[in-house]
C-alpha cells in the first residue's frame, strides 16, 4: 500500500528543523508533500510563491518529496493529493495544545486522514522561522539554523 503524507506549514522560511523532519519522513512514507500555506493573516516575510521556490530548491536532492502551495482547506488538499496522513512536528509541550485541537478538527472533517507527529531533533527544539527572522533582523548569525540558500534569501529580503 502506498502511503503519501502531507506536511503543512507556513515555512516562512524553511529551517533546518523542518528539513530534518522531512528527511526522517521520507523514510517512513512513499511520498512527502510539503504543503506551503498561503497564510496572509500571518503577514509572512516571503510570499507563497517565494516560500515554495525556496523550499523546492533546498529539498531538491530528496526524490520522494514535492513542494506545493495551497490556500484551501487542508483536508481537501490532502485528499486531492491522494494522501492519508497529515504530518506535523512537535517541539515542546507548548506546541501540543494547538496541535491537538488542529488534529481533532481535521479528524472531525475527514475521519480517514490520520495526523502523525514527529518530535523535533533536540538540537532544533528551540528553532522556529519567526525566531530566525528576528535574529537575522537584529544582525545575529543564523548559519546554524537555515541552509546557505535561505540565508541569502533573507539577507536580500531584509536589505
Ligand atoms: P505553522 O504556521 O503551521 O505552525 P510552521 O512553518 O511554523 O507552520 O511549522 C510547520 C510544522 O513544522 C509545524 O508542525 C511545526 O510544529 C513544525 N516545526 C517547526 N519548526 C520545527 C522544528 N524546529 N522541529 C520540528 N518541527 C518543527
Amino acid at each position: 500500500m502506498m502511503v503519501n503524507a502531507v506536511y503543512p506549514g507556513t515555512f516562512d522560511p524553511i529551517t533546518n528543523g523542518h528539513i530534518d523532519l522531512v528527511k526522517r519522513a521520507t523514510k517512513m512514507f512513499d511520498h512527502v508533500i510539503i504543503a506551503v500555506a498561503s497564510n496572509p493573516s500571518k503577514q509572512p516575510l516571503f510570499d507563497m510563491q517565494e516560500r515554495v521556490r525556496i523550499a523546492t530548491e533546498v529539498l531538491a536532492d530528496l526524490d520522494n518529496v514535492s513542494v506545493v502551495g495551497f490556500d484551501n482547506l487542508l483536508v481537501e488538499f490532502t485528499q486531492e493529493h491522494n494522501a492519508s496522513v497529515i504530518l506535523r512536528g512537535l517541539r515542546a509541550v507548548s506546541d501540543f495544545e494547538y496541535e491537538f485541537q488542529l488534529a481533532g478538527m481535521n479528524r472531525s472533517l475527514a475521519p480517514d486522514i490520520e495526523t502523525i507527529f514527529l518530535t523535533t531533533a533536540e538540537q532544533y527544539a528551540y528553532l522556529s522561522s519567526s525566531l530566525v527572522k528576528e535574529v537575522a533582523r537584529l544582525g545575529g548569525n543564523i548559519t546554524k539554523f537555515v541552509p546557505p540558500q535561505v540565508i541569502a534569501e533573507i539577507e536580500q529580503k531584509l536589505s
